[in-house]
């Protein structure tokens, strides 16, 4: 067997301020889509890897303490729940200080990207096990404008070399830790973890992600994420 030496941070720690609906109160991280609770989706996806030793879920604080059941429904012995911070980046770091060791490779996930799917993850992982940074992301292909607060257009952006970036990032443990580290220091945060590399010079790759690991930022995305579940990748 493959030495268990990657480590997981499912970051679930957000407000969810952008979803309301029938769901109203309860955070869109926890909710359910295409047959589950958001968070689940992806806990269950990392664990069926045999070179996964932990996945971290960080909880917002007034969840960690008192976890929903239903989180319980993966391998115990690999998870762990930790505390979420103000911003992501502060989510982030609490997982990453609660990851074991053994963890030399270090995958970051938005549990609002509940269709992630294996092949992306090995994708990933064959990247960083060559020693670099490397990130899920798919081309842009709509023009884009530069638009001012009336909506007028100031101008369009060269779409050529642009990318979007998804989950999951991964890393060596040691190039992440130290962009974190740094990023604090100087007291800047950030919405997702290669940024915190590239301002630090540290290479990070893209890979291919896909269009079924949409981020669910909106109530129309649950509708959307549940239309995608039964297709295959
Ligand atoms: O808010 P945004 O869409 O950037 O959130 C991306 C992911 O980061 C979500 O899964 C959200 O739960 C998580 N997050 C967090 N802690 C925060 C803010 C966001 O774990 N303070």
């Amino acid at each position: 067997m493959s030495a268990r030496d990657v480590g997981v941070v499912i970051v679930a720690g957000g407000a969810s301020t952008r979803t309301t609906g029938t769901d109203q109160g309860r955070l869109k991280q926890l909710r359910w889509v295409a047959g589950k609770p958001m968070l689940l989706h992806s806990l269950q996806t990392f664990q069926q890897r045999a070179d996964v030793a932990m996945v971290v879920c960080v909880l917002p604080s007034s969840y960690a303490g008192d976890p929903p059941p239903w989180i319980f429904q993966c391998d115990v012995e690999r998870m762990l729940i930790s505390v979420g911070g103000k911003e992501r980046s502060e989510s982030v770091q609490n997982g990453l200080e609660d990851l074991p060791d053994e963890c030399r490779i270090v995958l970051i996930q938005d549990a609002a990207r509940p269709l992630v799917a294996p092949a992306m993850i090995d994708r990933v992982v064959n990247e960083v096990r060559k020693g670099h940074g490397a990130i899920a992301a798919l081309p842009v292909v709509d023009t884009l404008k530069e638009v001012d607060s009336d909506g007028r257009i100031v101008r369009t952006i060269e779409r050529t070399n642009l990318w979007r970036a998804q989950t999951p990032q991964g890393f060596p443990r040691d190039m992440i830790d130290r962009a974190h580290k740094e990023a604090r220091r100087a007291g800047i945060t950030a919405t997702d973890d290669a940024a915190l590399c590239e301002r630090l010079q540290l290479p990070v790759v893209v890979v291919r992600g896909s269009e079924r690991a949409l981020k669910v930022t909106d109530d129309g995305d649950f509708a959307r994420v549940d239309a995608l579940f039964p297709l295959p990748e």
